[in-house]
């Protein structure tokens, strides 16, 4: 990604959807619509949003995940041996039924926007997870691309439901090796349509670290029974590591955040990275992209070897953040990285659930904005 200026802009990933889009997700959910009918509409909403990339400077653009449901359970109808189930489906089949209901209590999402991929069957990729989104940007934009992918880690956690999985696979373990495998040929495909940056979501990481063993917690993926957090975390740089062993080209992105569903900042979680540090270090990826803008998050921490993906906004609240906040913010990083290792992004997506978007197209556009004026007077001042 020669062509980028100093303190380029991007997004997280997801964007909110229209409401049209929304109904005929639902239509296709039902098998009223198919695929490609529906994947028209997202085309349009798709090229909606380029344009307001495009328009307010945005330097690496995303698709905005208009074809995906949310961030992750999206795979469903990729990857065979997953089936998407409500939490009414998952609460028939888990044996602690009491403990799950007592985590669905704390979860504060509304639960109908909440689906879980479980591994019902042997996992083998049915069709490309985000190839067919990359290669559609790659035809209307001339800037980078960023594509987002599940991480192994999130996916087998969320993918491993012991009462299901089991039948075909022995331990969540044997069923992170189908998993790594099909991010892998994804990654190959991906680099082949022509991908700049290919972002990892771990937002689970944060929800080892900073719940301690208590049962709060804050996405279904976290369901799966805990171990030590440091067995945890090992497990999740291994496989990170191992789907991303021996490759390069595009720009290697990992992105964590703290939960990203609502406005009440007082129920998402809280802490510094310190806890993730080394760990952070040890995953073979370029980029860090992490929350700084909400104040839970703590200071700016240095990461050998990394560039930084800096949160300067926070895509949950109405208020646009002023220029001079955001140069606060990204001088701040300064302390610790080199203006070139420096990329500016909000904390997370603006709509990582396609039904409950933490914000509207306006107000995302109107944050990207403030970011892109941020960047221009701060790479006249590093000129
Ligand atoms: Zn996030």
């Amino acid at each position: 990604m020669s062509r980028l200026p100093l303190f380029p802009v991007t997004t997280v990933g997801s964007w909110p959807r229209p409401q049209e889009l929304l109904k005929s997700q639902r239509l296709l959910q039902l098998g009223r619509i198919t695929r490609e009918e529906f994947h028209r509409q997202a085309e349009a909403s798709i090229l909606e949003l380029l344009e307001i990339q495009h328009e307010v400077g945005v330097d690496i653009v995303t698709d905005g995940e208009q074809r995906r449901d949310n961030f992750y359970s999206f795979v469903h109808d990729r990857i065979e041996g997953v089936r998407l189930m409500s939490m009414a489906d998952m609460l028939d089949v888990v044996e602690d039924k009491a403990a799950f209901e007592r985590i669905l209590q704390t979860l504060d999402v509304p639960a109908f926007s909440l689906y879980n991929p479980s591994c019902v069957g042997r996992l083998e990729r049915r069709r490309t997870l985000a190839v067919e989104e990359c290669r559609f940007l790659k035809e209307h934009t001339d800037r980078p691309v960023k594509i987002p992918l599940p991480g192994p880690y999130l996916l087998t956690r969320a993918m491993w439901v012991p009462e299901l999985s089991q039948q075909v696979y022995g331990s969540k373990e044997e069923l992170s090796k189908d998993v790594i495998r099909i991010l892998r040929d994804e990654i190959r495909e991906l680099i082949e349509a022509g991908a700049d940056f290919i972002q990892f979501d771990e937002p689970v990481l944060t929800e080892v670290v900073f719940t301690q063993g208590q049962t709060r917690t804050f996405m279904c993926a976290a369901l799966s029974a805990k171990k030590d957090p440091a067995e945890e975390l090992a497990f999740a740089v291994s496989l990170l590591n191992q789907v991303l062993e021996g490759f390069s080209g595009p720009t290697f992105g990992l992105h964590l955040c703290r939960g990203n569903w609502s406005p009440d900042e007082s129920i998402l979680l809280s802490g510094e990275y310190h806890p993730l540090k080394a760990s952070l270090e040890a995953i073979r990826v370029d980029q860090l992209v992490l929350e700084y803008a909400t104040e839970r998050a703590g200071s700016v921490l240095p990461f050998e070897g990394k560039s930084l993906g800096l949160g300067v906004v926070n895509p949950r609240t109405p208020e646009v953040e002023s220029v001079d906040r955001i140069c606060d913010t990204v001088r701040d990083a300064l302390r610790h990285f080199a203006p070139a290792d420096l990329t500016l992004n909000p904390d997370c997506g603006f709509g990582t659930f396609s039904n409950s978007p933490v914000n509207s197209r306006e107000i995302a556009a109107q944050k990207m904005h403030a970011i892109v004026e941020a960047a221009r007077r701060l790479r006249k001042e590093h000129a």
